[in-house]
């Protein structure tokens, strides 16, 4: 008896040494039951439930589902925009938790870059004003964060474009501006909410191209879409319904892999249709019944 005790103590052990041993060094992300609950007695909604996930350096993940299913909710929360209600988060091998709110500020402007729908530009700045913003937190003077700022801008062939204002440029051209102002700190790790959702398809193409090349770079990005074509560009694919995450497909990115993910992606979400339509019905149902 006491060595069958003894044997599962051993076996346990064994296996956190394992667990903890297998945790990759190049480990940028670790979710554990995180869940983030809006509202409170009868109006208590949970935006994300018991989300676990790891994601690793390198890695360039599409976040795909339904609107309203929370990938814009776990985006923040992986930025460190919002905090989750509870669960663990770790960042780059740190407990988010335990970090405070003004290391995380530092964190967020040293190692994430963010990019939005709406590129989120001011627009009574220039674009050189813009990009170089990032860096007005790292305490640099004007001369050199206008130099960083150009130098990047020539990345995506925008130097002729400094002095504009925002609202001169086309959407595709801000779309890139606000790009060359996410990795104006040479972050780590990109986050794009529907980054090509406010984009024709020419301009998605070249916004999209630039990821790729950011990503060849050897940068982590995390980026959520509605549109299925762009999972041609990732290493991994994730379905999220009503919170949780519904399928992770992991890809190679190689033509045969491509297709057979863009297969799977189209099964996952022909299921999630289903099953939204079942909720539906029995929703309808009830409220019938009532
Ligand atoms: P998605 O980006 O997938 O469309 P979101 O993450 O924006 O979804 O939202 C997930 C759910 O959480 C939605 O039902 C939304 O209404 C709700 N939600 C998001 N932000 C808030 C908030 N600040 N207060 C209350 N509910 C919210
Ligand atoms: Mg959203």
């Amino acid at each position: 008896m006491f060595f069958g005790d003894f044997g599962a103590c051993l076996l346990v052990l064994a296996k956190r040494i394992i667990e903890y041993m297998s945790r990759g060094k190049n480990e940028i992300i670790r979710l554990k039951s995180l869940s983030k609950r809006y509202g409170v007695g009868d109006a208590e909604y949970y935006a994300l439930r018991d989300i676990n996930l790891t994601i690793k350096s390198g890695e360039f993940v599409v976040i795909m589902g339904p609107s309203g299913c929370g990938k814009t909710t776990l985006l923040n929360i992986l930025g460190m925009l919002d905090r989750a209600t509870s669960g663990e988060y770790d960042f780059d091998g740190q407990s988010v938790a335990r970090i405070s709110r003004r290391k995380q500020a530092r964190l967020r402007s040293s190692k994430i870059g963010f990019i939005f729908q709406s590129f989120n530009l001011i627009p009574s700045a220039t674009v050189i004003d813009n990009v170089a913003l990032p860096l007005v937190y790292c305490g640099f003077g004007k001369t050199r964060r206008h130099k960083i700022a150009s130098k990047v801008l020539g990345r995506f062939h925008l130097n002729e474009r400094e002095f504009y204002m925002p609202g001169q440029l086309s959407g595709g051209q801000q779309q890139r501006v606000a790009i060359a102002r996410s990795l104006v700190n040479s972050p780590s790790i990109i986050l794009a909410d529907e980054p090509t959702g406010n984009l024709d398809s020419r301009s998605s193409h070249i916004v999209m191209e630039e990821l790729k090349e950011i990503h060849a770079q050897g940068n982590t990005i995390i980026m959520v879409t509605h549109n299925a074509n762009l999972t041609t560009y990732a290493t991994r694919v994730i379905n999220m319904l009503d919170g949780t995450i519904f399928t992770d497909l992991q890809t190679v990115v190689d033509k045969g892999a491509v297709k057979k993910t863009k297969l799977e992606v189209k099964k996952s979400r022909r299921r999630v249709k289903e099953r939204t339509k079942k909720v539906k019905k029995v929703k309808v149902k009830d409220a019938a019944a009532n």
